[in-house]
């Protein structure tokens, strides 16, 4: 289990990480959140033992995060950190042999994830005529070849199509029931909601969300009714007190309330017209997102 307790970083006035905590159950995948300078890569560096927190811990099973611990840890960060002369072959080699991993099983398990990944061709190429996300997917492979403990993914799927997407997706979940420990990070909403279970949400270095993300979902006082029918009173729903706004989106109308008790209202409006389709559905996570650092920011 991973557990960071406490930590801050500050740099001169800023604090960039500010007494920060949270845990990662082994086989779990958690989602690290937050806009632009919210302190997540400064949180993925001390999690990695580069760089040394002001206060805090961050320990993995107990031990805190050494040279010999960091071998147990697979990262793809922001920064790609791929040697563009180099082929794929001695990448590999170069990062799996840091790791303590021995030649014989370098050369299986990268045969195995490069016929995975469906670009076996490119053992002997250069790294520099690769495509993006053909780098892409070696900087994947460089981070999992020695089956990390935990593996720290920033935004791992940028650059890459759909299919190569569930590639990527798959191999995580065969690693998370494998027992490893996953943090997550991405700008892209919908990544975090069909991938992480718990997730923190940061904002100038504080988490001002913790949770499960079906907690954080139910918790949210605001909800959405998409509705579909004909001879709907747009007016009249409008006038309910507790609807903040209702839009129609091609042929079906989105009214976003207050909390879930204006639903009965709005359903007593609209339920003696030729209704197809009634739902009253959680925020999404960037409907979350935006208003919660939005309200830090006010
Ligand atoms: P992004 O999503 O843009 O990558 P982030 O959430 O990863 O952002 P960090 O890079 O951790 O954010 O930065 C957090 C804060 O710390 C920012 O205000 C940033 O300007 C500041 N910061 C980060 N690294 C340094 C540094 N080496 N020196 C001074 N300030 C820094």
């Amino acid at each position: 289990m991973l557990k960071v307790e406490g930590i801050t970083k500050r740099y001169g006035e800023i604090v960039a990480v500010d007494n920060l905590s949270f845990t990662v159950a082994k086989g779990e995948i958690f989602g690290l959140l937050g806009e632009n300078g919210a302190g997540k890569t400064t949180t993925f560096r001390i999690i990695m033992g580069l760089l040394e927190p002001d206060s805090g811990k961050v320990t993995l099973d107990g031990k805190k995060i050494d040279y010999d611990l960091s071998s147990k840890i697979g990262f793809v960060t922001e920064e790609r950190s791929l040697l563009t002369k180099l082929t794929v072959l001695e990448q590999i080699e170069f990062y799996a042999t840091l790791k303590g991993m021995n030649k014989k099983d370098i050369q299986e398990k990268l045969d195995y994830w490069l016929k995975y990944f469906e670009i076996p061709e490119y053992k002997n190429r250069k790294i520099k005529e690769l495509s993006k996300g053909n780098q892409q997917k070696i900087q994947f492979i460089s981070a999992i070849i020695h089956e990390p403990k935990l593996l720290i993914l920033d935004e791992p799927f940028t650059g890459l199509d759909p299919i190569n997407v569930k590639l990527i997706k798959d191999a995580i979940y065969s690693l998370k029931e494998k027992g490893c420990s996953i943090i997550f990070s991405s700008h892209q909403m919908e990544y975090i909601e069909d991938f992480c279970e718990k997730l923190i949400l940061l904002v100038k270095g504080k988490a001002i969300l913790n949770g499960s993300l079906q907690e954080i979902k139910e918790s949210y006082a605001k909800k959405t009714i998409l509705i579909k029918g004909k001879n709907i009173d747009i007016a009249a729903l409008k006038k309910v007190k507790g609807v903040i706004n209702v839009e129609k989106i091609r042929d079906e109308l989105k009214v976003s309330i207050a909390t879930k008790d204006v639903a009965s209202q709005v359903f007593n409006i609209v339920k003696d017209a030729d209704i197809t389709k009634y739902d009253v559905i959680d925020a999404s996570l960037n409907e979350i997102f935006i208003a919660k650092v939005g309200e830090v920011h006010e």
